[in-house]
């Protein structure tokens, strides 16, 4: 079975040990509980299949890509909600730091 999408979870929620919500790209919401049982969950409302990627620590947001190439931030569940709550001119300033990373690391 391959899962149709991943998301990512903050370790320190997994070791806090509460419930964590786990939003579904269709907007529905599963709660996990920890310790994870399974790394992948299935969405009840679009039967989505979701595998659990643990990062260590309290990251807030990793960087990804999206389709069109452009680098997006990806929010990491169950990170503490002052990491997630960044403004927008932070998350304009972390876009333009990791295009320009990127920018060096490709040409
Ligand atoms: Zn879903």
């Amino acid at each position: 079975m391959k899962p149709d999408l991943f998301t990512f979870v903050a370790g320190i929620a997994v070791e806090r040990g509460d419930p964590i919500p786990i939003t579904c790209n269709c907007d529905s919401v599963i709660t996990i509980m920890p310790p994870l049982q399974e790394e992948l969950v299935v969405c009840p409302n679009c039967e989505s299949r979701i595998k659990l990627l643990v990062l260590t620590g309290d990251p807030g947001y990793v960087m990804g890509r999206a389709p069109t190439g452009e680098p997006i931030l990806i929010p990491v569940q169950g990170s503490s909600p002052e990491k997630l709550a960044i403004s927008d001119e932070e998350r304009r300033a972390l876009l333009e730091k990791i295009s320009k990373d990127w920018g060096n690391t490709t040409h």
